[in-house]
């Protein structure tokens, strides 16, 4: 804490950072740019009461970042960027609030798309609109692209099975057990396709009315939130917060793979060595959860072309990741490296090239 932009660890060559500032409606936020050599940046805007604008700072630079990878290996025209609201999302939202952000994403002229994130909802994103065109995630409209979570979730149950295709050789997940973390938008969905495909679950949340109703329709094993890393189970699903891989949960892990939604679930890059030291197959996070991103991009796609949102291309692209996804097993197996390392050098290689490639035709014109 208490770093400045430069010399904060979270800075990696960011294209720009911009402080966003409406004293009529107390916005104070942060809209980072890491890259837009892709296309233009885009990620979703986050409400939370940060302790600090240093807190707020190192969040926003660090999600900017990886909004870059997780677009880059999904094989998006688009950038990474991220944003930030200080401030609390139960009692200090107005709509007024949104317009002003609104207006402070239009001042980069389309460099920087938001969306939804933790705190802001369909509805703020709406408020925005009203003022620029720069943000998606919207419902209505053909453009719209609607609830992401049925295509993330349809993003780790493929992810699942290619696992148990390389780990236990079995096309279908009989006879495995999978300890479920969150059953939330994405978690629901998969829990309600893991059972489809035979796996026996086990699973936990902290919405107990949530918990009785999908673990009754899914057969499920219900148990304590702490209790889920102790679970005996073949392949751990984190679907509810990140940094669940860490130091404390690692040794009471029996998992031999980790596989599901939440975003950043290693808790330090570190923590993907030690899997793979103990032999855990770890299926990077923002390989298996690109699907949302896919479903949002299309919306983008739509809004540039003038037509609508494309399922088909949705199916592609996905299709497109899952192969990425299998890429990366089979790279990881043979260079005996970790797997979040050969996912990070596929998306920096991209993003690298579409800079280099961006810089010579600068040069050129
Ligand atoms: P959600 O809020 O709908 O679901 C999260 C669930 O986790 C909730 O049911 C909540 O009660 C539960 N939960 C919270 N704390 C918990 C705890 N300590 N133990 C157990 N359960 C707990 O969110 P979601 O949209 O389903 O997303 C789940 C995760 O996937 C998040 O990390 C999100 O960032 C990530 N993700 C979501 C999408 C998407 O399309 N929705 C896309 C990419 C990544």
């Amino acid at each position: 804490m208490g770093k400045t932009l430069f010399d904060s660890p979270s800075f990696a060559n960011h294209e720009g950072v911009h402080a966003v500032f409406d004293e009529k409606t107390g916005l104070r936020g942060i809209i980072a740019v890491h890259s837009t050599a892709r296309g233009p940046a885009v990620g979703g805007t986050r409400m939370w009461n940060y302790a600090s604008s240093a807190e707020a700072l190192e969040d926003v630079l660090r999600l900017s970042k990886g909004m870059s990878y997780k677009n880059a290996v999904a094989d998006l025209e688009m950038g990474g960027g991220k944003s930030v609201i200080i401030g609390d999302s139960r009692t200090q939202k107005s709509p007024e609030l949104f317009q002003a952000f609104g207006r402070a994403v239009d001042t980069l002229g389309g460099r920087y798309y938001a969306a939804e994130d933790v705190g802001v909802s369909v509805a703020d994103i709406a408020e925005a609109r009203k003022v620029t065109p720069y943000v998606l995630g919207l419902n209505d409209g053909p453009e719209a692209s609607g609830d992401p979570s049925p295509v993330t979730a349809e993003g780790v149950f493929r992810s699942t099975l290619t696992v148990a295709r390389r780990l236990w050789k079995q096309d279908d997940l009989t006879g495995l057990t999978v300890a479920l973390q969150g059953i939330g938008h994405v978690g629901g969905y998969l829990a309600d396709k893991l059972h489809a495909a035979g796996a026996k679950l086990v699973m936990t949340d902290v919405n107990e009315a949530l918990l009785s109703e999908v673990a009754a329709r899914t057969n499920a094993e219900i148990v304590a939130p702490d209790v889920i890393y102790d679970v005996k189970a073949d392949i751990y699903a984190p679907c509810a917060l990140g940094a669940t891989l860490n130091p404390q949960t690692l040794d009471r892990l029996s998992a031999k793979a980790v596989v599901g939604a939440a975003n950043n679930q290693l808790a330090t890059p570190d923590i993907g060595q030690m899997l793979f030291e103990r032999g855990v197959l770890y299926a990077p996070d923002y390989v298996v959860n690109g699907g949302g991103i896919i479903n949002v991009a299309s919306e983008l796609n739509a809004r540039n072309t003038g037509g609508a949102y494309d399922p088909a291309w949705v199916e592609a692209k996905l299709s497109r990741l899952m192969e990425t996804l299998e890429e990366i097993l089979e790279r990881a197996a043979a260079e005996k490296r970790p797997t979040h390392q050969i996912a990070d050098a596929i998306a920096e290689a991209r993003i690298n090239a579409a800079r280099d490639q961006k810089a010579e035709q600068l040069k050129a014109a």
